[in-house]
Parts: C-alpha cells; structure tokens; sequence
C-alpha cells in the first residue's frame, strides 16, 4: 500500500466502479455534493472487467481511494470483498457502498444505501409506505438492497413479481425468514393479482430498452403510484403507461441522487442537501439528450 504517500492536501480519492460504467452519474453527484459543503474530493469512474473487481479494487486502494460506490454486477462481490458490513448490506447481501480504511491492516466496510436511497426519495415526493399495498416488479439486485429499508416503513403487503418465479420466491423465503414479517408474497411476472396497487416500484431495466411488462390494467388505480427506478430525459414506457391509467409516475432519478447522499454521509460525516442535486443532474440528462438528438 501507498497510502503513507497521499497527504492531507491532497483531495480523496473516491470512485464509482461497473461494467458497463460510461452512463454513471455519480462523478457529477458527489463532486456537486462535496462543492456544497466546500470538501475537496476527486471522484472517478472505473471500469472492471467482470472477473476482475477484486483486482481493481486494490490498485485503486494502492492510489489512496478511500471509498466506492460499486454498481452492477459487482455489488454481491463488494459484499464479499468487505470484512464488515452494516445490518442493511448484511440484509440484503450486496453492498453499493464501500469505506477503505487508510491502513490495510483495518477492516473495509461496505454498506448499501439503494434501499434508504428510495425511501427518502419518496418521502421527498409525499408517498409513505406505512399500511400501503405495494407491487415490485422484478427480484434482482435492486429489488435484493430495497427489500429490507421497505418492510421497515411497515407497509401492509409486499408482492414481488418477476419473469423467472423462482426469484421471487427465493427472496420472500429469505426476507421473511430474516424478518419474521409475513406481509411477503411473490408470484410469476405474467400472474400478477388483478386488484390495484398503492405503489408500483418497477425494479426491472425494462425500461431501459423501452419494453414495458406484460401488465394487468387492474393494478393501477387512481391513487396508485407508478414508480421507475430506471429515468431519463422523457418519462419512461412504465411511467407513460401507468399516467395514461391515472397512476402517479415517478422515475429513479431521485433514489440515485439520494443513495448518494447516503453513501457521502457516510464518507464525509457530513449530509448534503440532495434536493438541488436533483435538479442539477435533470437539467444535465434534458441538455444530454438535447445534444444526443443534434448529432
Ligand atoms: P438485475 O439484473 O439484478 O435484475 C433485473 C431484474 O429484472 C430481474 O428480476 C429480471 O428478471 C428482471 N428483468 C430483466 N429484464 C426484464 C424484462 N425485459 N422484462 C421483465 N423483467 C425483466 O438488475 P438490478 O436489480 O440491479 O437493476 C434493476 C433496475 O433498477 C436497473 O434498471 C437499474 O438501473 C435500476 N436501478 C436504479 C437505481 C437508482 O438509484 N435509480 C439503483 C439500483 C438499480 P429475471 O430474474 O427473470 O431475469
């Protein structure tokens, strides 16, 4: 290690580390984060092949990084990587997070802050969850870091819908083993219950290739919603369908800056103000996607 060689004056050293990486916001988050709070931080993004995250987690250790945001498919590795871990990341066996200690000797931590990232995000927008009928669509990673911060706003019920059942059922055994709660329920993406829904959370990246899930109407009702964790410029295919259903839609951009926020709280001892976060990184996507349609 040469982390003897990095001095105070020189700004931390934090990443954001995926494959694919190029898309990320993060650098554009946390250095908006540390200008608010006048921290000086250097934030980059790294690129690691798929059987290769140990390796670069330890040559950025070896340039003095002192912490990371992990995103997919490395997040069940961080986990791994780490020898201690918050109840959260403990919870849902992948970590978003990841604290390097300045010593190798001292444990590295791992946290994941998806989960609280989407509760403060729609706290932000007024929904609580506490006694509501709530729909996951999709069992990977995201729905996996969501489950835990979710059950704990005590909604009434929790069904997890995905393509492959299995899954489902997987994380219902798993999370209700671990919590004792019984309002968890899955069942296959095409079996969906026919009555509406207070909270549509679409966990899937669907969105991402403009497909749309093969959706009952009868889950949305007038004060239901529609929530993508997927966003872009425009309102997703979900978004756009569950509005034209008179569903509230919402999309993911929130729960990204907020996962943030929790995650440089945690690095800095200090929280930022996320809500002009927001609006910087919105306009950033509208002028992106400006600039994507001259070309
Ligand atoms: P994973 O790959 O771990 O899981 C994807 C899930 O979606 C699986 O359950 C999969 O089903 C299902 N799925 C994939 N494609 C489709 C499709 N075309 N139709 C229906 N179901 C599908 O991904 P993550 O859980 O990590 O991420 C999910 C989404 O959430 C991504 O778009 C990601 O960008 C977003 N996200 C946003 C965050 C934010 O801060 N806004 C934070 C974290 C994630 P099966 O099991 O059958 O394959």
């Amino acid at each position: 290690m040469t982390n003897a060689l990095v001095t105070n004056t020189m700004p931390q050293l934090y990443a954001v580390i995926g494959n694919p990486i190029e898309h990320s916001r993060s650098p554009l988050i946390h250095h908006a984060f540390a200008q608010q709070l006048g921290i000086k931080l250097s934030y980059e993004k790294i690129w690691a092949p798929i059987d290769g995250f140990e390796e670069a987690v330890n040559a950025f250790r070896e340039r003095g990084g002192r912490g990371m945001n992990v995103t997919v498919p490395f997040k069940l590795e961080a986990f791994d990587l780490a020898q201690q871990h918050s109840d959260r990341a403990r919870r849902a066996l992948a970590a978003n997070t990841l604290v390097f200690p300045e010593s190798p000797d001292e444990p590295v931590f791992a946290d994941n802050t998806d989960g609280v990232g989407l509760v403060n995000d729609l706290a932000f927008h007024g929904v609580t969850l506490t006694g509501k009928r709530v729909l996951i669509l999709g069992a990977g990673g995201a729905t996996r870091g969501v489950l835990a911060p979710l059950l704990e706003q005590e909604p009434q019920t929790i069904l997890i819908a995905n393509r492959n059942p299995e899954r489902a059922y997987g994380l219902v055994k798993e999370f209700t083993d671990a919590a004792g709660s019984s309002s968890l329920s899955g069942c296959p993406l095409t079996d969906i219950e026919e009555t509406s829904f207070d909270l549509i959370i679409n966990a899937t990246p669907a969105s991402l290739t403009a497909e749309l899930p093969p959706l009952p109407e009868a889950i949305v009702g007038a004060k239901t919603v529609a929530y993508d964790m997927a966003y872009g410029a425009k309102p997703t295919v979900f978004m756009q369908w569950a509005k034209a259903r008179g569903a509230r839609p919402l999309d993911g951009l929130g729960m990204l800056v907020e996962q943030a926020a929790e995650s440089f709280a945690l690095w800095h001892g200090r929280r930022p103000d996320a809500a002009p976060v927001r609006e910087l990184l919105r306009e950033e996507i509208r002028l992106a996607a400006e600039r994507a349609d001259a070309d």
